[in-house]
């Protein structure tokens, strides 16, 4: 089990939801049940395996320190450790963008150097973002930052740290993966419907030659015109998924806000209801409990109303904005009961790729990050309509997003979900249980499975698999 101690809540409620995303629920001692592992803003004796996140602690004398992660000139550098062993990129910027002070393909968080929110840096003036203390009573890993890494590709060395470092002389525990079983990685691709949902159409067709279930997030204001309810119609037929995409594409899901762009004439419950039952008409016993955050915004107050009105799983994420709903792995939301969401935050746009010479590099660096990570890869574009995203043409679109799917094709083992899938599969693995059984690993699902997808533990170097369901 794991103790979670943090003074402060907020933090606290963050760093949680991250752990049960990676560990599940049934392993985080949350009534002060026995634990072996610590989490907390403090060392704490008794514990033989310790994570502290925020100011450095006091190591002591005796033992040896070790760097993790080093801070030079606005970006950390992983050392050899084999603790970063399972992290194919070896640096992670406080702040990187691909296009504007938007989209950051490499997926990962905004660290802010000046102290003040659970994302700074804890002690900006030290250039140690991780260190490892190892002596004879304890391990520590510490980070420099209130939440640690929750919100980046580096979350992976806590999973690896707690899961088989020091096995055998250390406790360790066993970790959910976010990859499901029977498959070495997995790629979700989506287009959010703002407007002209039927230019969507020679996207979805290169899509469906390489058997990749095509999504439509969709924008219910707007005109669904027979061309359109086909190619809706079409994804639907091979695979694939539509989800709601709020109703008016309102800045912060209709609430409050001083944000540019279009007034909704509701609130976040009014988006999303609306939405929903647009879609319903549209598409009877075809819809689902999923949404697509319009510019991947989600204030806290909007997300019990969505809940409210029908919606359980979101697709987020973003490093511009509400930092709480970007996380490394799929899972629970926090600060708010019954959700689950996915960050998405790789913007597959001409914007970003034909200023660099049409160089797919930073996707291809981004897709093998997330398959060594063990994290399960969403990436993004639009329909064409009066805007194009930068795209010179849609045949230079086409172009590029077949060099892509080529790319993915000639990869053993990797899964092709829809949007829908996706989330099925996370709230899932929100549900699920990790329990021994006289040393002997089980899954547990206390509630009805949405996903016929199978899992994997990771535990002391090893995967141990959990068949699917039929449902
Ligand atoms: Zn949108």
């Amino acid at each position: 089990m794991i103790r979670i101690e943090f003074r402060d809540p907020e933090v606290r409620e963050i760093v949680t939801r991250a752990l049960g995303r990676s560990f599940t629920r049934s392993q985080l001692a949350l009534n002060h049940e026995p634990a072996s592992v610590l989490v907390s803003d403090r060392p704490l004796p008794g514990f033989k395996k310790q994570v502290v996140l925020g100011s450095k602690p006091g190591f002591g004398t005796d033992g040896t320190l070790t760097p993790i992660g080093t801070i030079t000139d606005g970006c950390i550098r992983f050392s050899g450790h084999p603790l970063t062993r399972n992290l194919h990129l070896k640096e992670r910027h406080f702040e990187r963008y691909d296009f504007e002070k938007e989209w950051n393909n490499l997926g990962y968080g905004k660290i802010d150097p000046v102290p003040g929110t659970p994302f700074s840096l804890a002690e900006p003036a030290s250039s140690d973002y991780c260190l490892l203390h190892e002596s004879n009573e304890a391990s520590l890993l510490w980070f420099n930052r209130p939440v640690g890494p929750v919100d980046g590709f580096d979350w992976r060395i806590v999973e690896d740290y707690v899961s088989d470092h020091g096995a055998g002389s250390r406790p360790t525990l066993p970790v959910l993966s976010e990859i499901p079983a029977g498959y070495r990685g997995a790629v979700t691709f989506r287009i959010d419907c703002d407007e002209a949902i039927a230019s969507g159409r020679p996207l979805f067709e290169l899509y469906r030659k390489h058997e990749f279930p095509f999504t439509l997030a969709i924008k219910t204001e707007q005109e669904f015109g027979t061309e359109s309810l086909a190619l809706i119609h079409d994804v639907l037929q091979n695979g694939g998924s539509i989800l709601i995409h709020s109703h008016t594409h309102a800045p912060e899901w209709g609430e409050p806000s001083t944000r540019l762009g279009p007034k909704s004439r509701g609130d976040a419950h009014f988006e999303a209801e609306t939405s929903l039952t647009v879609l319903k008409e549209k598409i009877p016993g075809r819809t689902n409990s999923y949404a697509v955050s319009p510019f991947h915004q989600n204030p806290r107050a909007a997300l019990p109303k969505l809940k409210k009105a029908g919606i359980d799983g979101f697709i987020g994420g973003i490093i511009c904005n509400d930092p709480e709903y970007l996380m490394a792995r799929g899972g629970a939301v926090p600060f708010v009961e019954g959700m689950v969401s996915h960050s998405e935050q790789c913007m597959f746009h001409g914007d970003c790729i034909h200023p660099l010479g049409n160089s797919l590099t930073v996707y291809f660096e981004a897709l093998d990050n997330a398959i060594k990570t063990g994290t399960f890869f969403g990436y993004l574009d639009h329909p064409f309509s009066n805007y194009h995203y930068g795209w010179q043409s849609e045949e230079a679109r086409l172009r590029v997003h077949g060099e892509f799917l080529e790319r993915l094709d000639s990869i053993p083992g990797l899964l092709k979900a829809s949007s829908k899938d996706t989330l099925d599969f996370m709230f899932d693995r929100d549900q699920a249980r990790i329990e021994s059984d006289g040393g002997k690993l089980k899954l547990a699902f206390p509630g009805p499975r949405r996903s016929p997808l199978g899992m994997k533990i990771r535990w002391n170097g090893a995967e141990t698999e959990f068949p699917g369901t039929e449902l």
